[in-house]
Formats: structure tokens, C-alpha cells, sequence
């Protein structure tokens, strides 16, 4: 008869392999419970410390119930429990981290929601090279609503405060003096010829936004400048000063890294139009402008010159990289070109790039003097790289880049003519040691 080994007073033999410690107390009745209690405690911390893992933890240490414990990082979930508020307003409350650098300056971002992850790769090149040390806001803008991955993962991203502005639709769209038919057919055309985003409403309504309006969003108000950043670029140079404090100190106004020749195709009546405009507004043409930049073979500038003369060389700044100042774009005599050329529709009818735009405004408007050539900024906007020329970018380790990958004297860059009108910037020069 089998026999419980209740009825023993003595615990049953056992074979070799299960004699042990374990299953000696495993028998006992007592130390049974006692096990079966530590194991199912063990499971739930096992269990509570796996679901914390996987909860979202922020880097950030956050408010809560308005006390601030710097010794404690705070989960979200702290977060909206202590506010009552839901997850979706968390980038709302996020306390703003303070400003390093000193000027009114923000970084800007026109871009859409599918672009997140080249945007993020954008920020995290311009945060380790540049604004962890500065901690400027970031504006990014959009024509449709920001959703709300977009804003937590680049607000996660962000040195500094972020904002989010969506875009007003008369800002893009096609204004009623335009000619839809005439719009539709150029673009036909434009297409059968593969021009580059020919067919494209969308990539016009950007490019006209960029020369127009981005200035006058009401989140760029307090602003005075901005450095404009793309999704998917990349920054090869730690840039150890602030570069908005440069600007203003040493009196400029628009700087960039590129320069480049645009597609005839898509700007064909731009310099007639620029032309008509000076004509009528000769007061804005300055009197040591760059125009021996945009034509070749031009004269250098005399004071008193009150109209264009030349053809277009199709030279301009890449206007991917910008910085510059927003007062400039703000101004009457830009205001009044901006205006002029969007009566002209070229925009839609042809496909006018806010890079000429801007290129020509600046070169006309300004003094030379104003302009700046950041040659010492490593940067890759796909397709083209330029890397600084200098050995003390390299040896310092300050930027890393194939100073034989560049972009400067490739034989689609307009830098050399800049160089020829305008001096080189340290950094900037085609000879390799
Ligand atoms: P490319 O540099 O000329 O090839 O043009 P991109 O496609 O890079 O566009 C220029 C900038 O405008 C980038 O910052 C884009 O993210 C942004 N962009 C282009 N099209 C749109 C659009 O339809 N909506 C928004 N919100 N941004 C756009
Ligand atoms: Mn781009």
C-alpha cells in the first residue's frame, strides 16, 4: 500500500539526485508554503521591475506635484498623474531648459510628419556639434498638424525649448490672380522635359512659403535670427562658438556654406522680373552689391549704379543652409521684391527656388560686407559635401570629413566666383596640404 509521507514522522528516502536541501523542505509541509511564498514574491518584483523596463522612461528629470527632486528621474507616468493631464500634453509642460547662448535666435525646421527620422538624424548631428552648448529652441513648422510622435521624439531630441507651428493655408495655396490652366500646362511641360520635382504643387507651395512667408510666423516674432536645418543633413565640424553672436558682432546678415548654379528650367523669367523690379524700385539696389557675383564678367560695383545690367549666371546660395537674419527677410525693400515677384506667378509657372530668391535679394540689397562664407562648417545636404580645407579643423579633431570629398571647387560650385568677388573665409580653398 502506498503510504503519504504525512503518516511518516521521518521524512521518506530519497534517491541520490533528489536529495537534496530543496527537496527536503519541498516535502515538509511547513517550509512548503514558506518556498511556494518567497517564489510568488520573487515573481512580482521580477514582474514589477520587467513592466518599469519596458514603461517609458524620460532622460529627463520632470515636475512633479510643482516640487522639483533633482535626485529623482521621474517616469511620464509620474508626470501626468501628478499634473492630471494626458500623455498628449506632456511636450506642453516639459519644463523649458535654459537658454545658454544670448542671442534671439532659433534653429528652424520646415518639415512633415513622415520625415521624422531624417529629422532627428539632423538634430542629433546639430545638437552634438553645435547647440548642446548653446541650448537655442528649435521652431519646426509644418502645413499640416504636428502629430504627436513627431513632438515628443524631437522635443526628446532638443537641447532646448521646442516649438510647433502649423502653417496658414492662404500661405499654401495658389493665390486667385493665378492662371490655373497656364499653371497645368507649364507643368506638363516642365515634366516632359524631367525637370527636377516638375510636377510637384506641393514642392512649389514650399519653395514660396520659404521665400515669403516662414518669416512672418507668429512663432518667430521675438526672433531676430535663424539657422535654418533640413531633415536628413549632416554636420561634420564641432562648431565651438555661437554662431548668431558672429553675425551680429561682426555686422552680417545672411551666411552660408554652398553655392551653386540653379536649373535655367525652373527660373526662366526670374532675372527679367528681378530687373523690372529694380527698375521700379531702383532706392533698394545697394551700392557695393554682389552683382559681380550673379554676372559674369561684371564690373566690379560703383556706388550710385541704379540698374542691372548682364545676364544671369544662375549662381546662388544653397538655401538649405541658412544663417541669417529673419530682419533682413522682414524688411520694406524685401517685402516690396517678395510682393513683386508672387504678382509675377512664377512660382506656379514656372518653379522658382527660395535659394535664387534669397540669393538675389541679399546680393542686391546688401552690401557685400554682409555676407558670410561659414568656411569653416563641415555639411552634407544629399547629394554634396563640403568639408573645410584647413589642417587645424583636421588636426584638432574638430570636424570629420574627406577633405577630398568636397563640394567647393566641383565644377557645378559657384564658391570660386565668391572667392574671386568676395576673398576666401578661413576654412573655405580648394589647395590640400
Ligand atoms: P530639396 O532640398 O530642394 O530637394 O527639397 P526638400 O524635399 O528637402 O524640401 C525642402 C524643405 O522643405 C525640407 O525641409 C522639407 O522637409 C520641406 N518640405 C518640402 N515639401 C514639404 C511639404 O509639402 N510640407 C512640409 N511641411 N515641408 C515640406
Ligand atoms: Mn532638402
Amino acid at each position: 500500500m502506498a503510504s503519504s509521507y504525512k503518516d511518516k514522522t521521518t521524512l521518506p528516502r530519497m534517491n541520490p539526485t533528489t536529495n537534496t536541501l530543496f527537496w527536503r523542505y519541498r516535502r515538509h509541509p511547513k517550509w512548503s508554503r514558506i518556498l511556494q511564498l518567497v517564489m510568488a514574491v520573487a515573481f512580482i518584483i521580477c514582474l514589477i521591475g520587467f513592466s518599469r523596463f519596458l514603461a517609458d522612461t524620460p532622460k529627463t528629470k520632470v515636475l512633479k506635484n510643482g516640487a522639483y527632486d533633482s535626485s529623482k528621474i521621474y517616469t511620464l507616468k509620474d508626470f501626468t498623474n501628478a499634473y492630471g493631464i494626458s500623455q498628449k500634453d506632456l511636450s506642453m509642460l516639459v519644463p523649458a531648459p535654459e537658454q545658454i547662448g544670448k542671442e534671439k535666435a532659433t534653429l528652424i525646421m520646415l518639415v512633415r510628419n513622415r520625415e521624422l527620422n531624417d529629422a532627428l538624424k539632423s538634430m542629433r548631428a546639430m545638437e552634438d556639434r553645435f547647440n548642446r552648448k548653446f541650448r537655442y529652441p528649435w521652431t519646426f513648422l509644418n502645413d499640416e498638424p504636428f502629430t504627436q510622435d513627431f513632438i515628443n521624439y524631437t522635443t526628446g531630441m532638443a537641447s532646448g525649448n521646442t516649438y510647433y507651428g502649423l502653417i496658414n493655408k492662404d500661405q499654401w495655396s495658389i493665390p486667385h490672380h493665378i492662371d490655373q490652366d497656364k499653371v497645368k500646362a507649364n507643368m506638363e511641360t516642365m515634366v516632359s522635359k524631367n525637370v527636377i520635382y516638375a510636377g510637384s504643387m506641393s514642392y512649389r507651395h514650399m519653395c514660396r512659403y520659404n521665400s515669403g512667408f516662414f518669416y512672418r510666423h507668429p512663432l518667430l516674432a521675438n526672433f531676430q535670427w535663424y539657422w535654418r536645418v533640413e531633415p536628413g543633413v549632416e554636420y561634420f565640424c564641432d562648431i565651438d562658438y555661437d554662431v548668431f553672436e558672429y553675425m551680429r558682432v561682426h555686422d552680417k546678415v545672411y551666411g552660408f556654406v554652398m553655392a551653386m548654379y540653379e536649373y535655367l528650367v525652373t527660373i526662366e523669367t526670374l532675372w527679367d522680373s528681378t530687373k523690372e523690379f529694380i527698375k521700379k524700385h531702383p532706392q533698394y539696389l545697394a551700392s557695393d552689391n554682389s552683382l559681380d557675383f550673379f554676372v559674369d564678367n561684371h564690373p566690379p560695383t560703383k556706388s550710385g549704379e541704379k540698374e542691372i545690367t548682364g545676364n544671369y549666371n544662375l549662381c546662388h546660395f544653397w538655401s538649405n543652409f541658412e544663417i541669417a537674419s529673419l530682419d533682413f527677410w522682414r524688411s520694406q525693400a524685401y517685402q516690396d521684391y517678395f510682393s513683386y515677384l508672387d504678382s509675377e506667378g512664377g512660382f506656379f509657372y514656372e518653379r522658382w527656388g527660395d535659394a535664387p530668391i534669397h540669393s538675389l535679394a541679399v546680393g542686391l540689397f546688401l552690401p557685400k560686407t554682409k555676407i558670410h562664407h561659414f568656411g569653416d562648417i563641415g555639411y552634407r545636404h544629399p547629394p554634396y559635401s563640403r568639408c573645410p580645407q584647413d589642417v587645424e579643423s583636421h588636426q584638432s579633431g574638430r570636424c570629420f570629413c574627406s577633405r577630398r570629398d568636397h563640394f567647393d571647387d566641383d565644377g557645378y560650385s559657384c564658391l570660386p566666383r565668391w572667392w574671386n568677388v568676395a576673398g576666401q573665409s578661413v576654412g573655405a580653398g580648394i589647395k590640400l596640404d
